[in-house]
């Protein structure tokens, strides 16, 4: 089906708010009768201006920016064979003297999101898919995410796990802290239901609870040397990265700052994919600016 059928307003009604996380909530989205086409690894995006409790941040945002506030993406955590549309947002923050404006939506879409409220959604769309031959060219997914980049992972782990039989996954997840593991508890019941197939590795930056670590969770920052654990066979897999990467903001600073900007977790991972040998066109890559 050609995108642009695919691409559509709905609106949905949120049938529930699941909380992940002190700063993450899982919307699920109800959607009437509407056909939803969409695949796994998908987005859909959310316009600010259509709430009036954000009035009037957005137009004063909009002042000091000079320029009209987008509409946010926001990557599906439901696979589509699952009855509910659901997203998973989590709330940036703003940090003085770090953060050169205030976050418009994440805010409320997290904190101030419930039952029975109605969203104007449009989606479905977004190139972080499987392809329909994936078996051919792999037999084995390694998701490699941060954060919110789990988002369309979890995605397309559900799907892969219900539709590709052939496939195994590596599930590698970096976090601070062992609270701040977005679908922890549906992961590990998923890696229970499928041994075989699924293998979680948890890293935590800045956990100090030694109780939570052990074999499928380790201390530090996502390295060279995990990735390595994590993909054997660098010619037979396919790697799906999510996470932040440099921005256009970053790049600006470092610009102003005769710098050059800092790489972020995308960069780092790619780096090391790299120098794993894992080719360049088995290397998907999801971007969350
Ligand atoms: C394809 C895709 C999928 C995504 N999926 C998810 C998802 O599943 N879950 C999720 O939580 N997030 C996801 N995101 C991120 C999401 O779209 C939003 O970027 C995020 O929620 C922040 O939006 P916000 O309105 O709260 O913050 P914003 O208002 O967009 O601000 C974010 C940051 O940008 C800075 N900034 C904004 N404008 C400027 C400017 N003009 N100059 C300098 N700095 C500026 C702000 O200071 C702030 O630090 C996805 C992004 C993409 C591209």
């Amino acid at each position: 089906m050609a995108t642009s059928r695919r691409i559509k307003e709905l609106e949905v009604m949120v049938a529930d708010v699941i909380v992940e996380t002190p700063d993450t909530a899982t919307l699920v989205l109800f959607t009437g009768n509407d056909r939803l086409e969409y695949s796994a690894g998908h987005f859909l995006t959310i316009d600010p201006h259509q709430f009036e409790a954000l009035e009037r941040f957005t137009s004063f945002l909009e002042d000091l920016k000079g320029r009209r506030e987008p509409p946010r993406a926001y990557s599906m955590c439901s696979a589509p064979h699952e009855r509910y549309l659901a997203v998973t947002v989590k709330e940036e923050r703003y940090v003085s003297g770090l953060t050169k404006f205030p976050p418009l939506l994440s805010p409320l879409l997290t904190k101030r999101t419930t039952r029975g409220m109605r969203l104007v959604v449009t989606g479905f769309t977004g190139p972080y898919t499987l392809p329909a031959d994936i078996e051919s060219k792999a037999n084995h997914i390694v998701h490699v995410c941060a954060g919110s980049g789990s988002v369309p992972n979890f995605s397309i782990l559900k799907h892969a796990l219900a539709n590709h039989p052939t496939l195994r996954h590596t599930f590698v997840y970096s976090n601070k802290k062992w609270d701040d593991v977005i679908f922890r508890d549906e992961l590990a019941k998923l890696a229970a239901q499928h041994p075989d197939r699924l293998r979680l590795l948890h890293t935590l930056t800045r956990e100090e609870d030694e109780r939570v670590f052990g074999p499928t969770v380790r201390k530090g920052r996502l390295n060279e040397a995990l990735l390595r654990e994590a993909i054997p066979s660098p010619s037979e897999c396919v790697v799906y990265v999510c996470g932040p990467g440099i921005s256009k903001f970053d790049l600006a600073a470092a610009r102003q700052a005769g710098t050059a900007p800092p790489s972020r977790f995308l960069e780092s991972v790619l780096a090391d994919l790299k120098a794993l040998g894992v080719p360049d066109k088995r290397v998907k890559r999801e971007f969350y600016g």
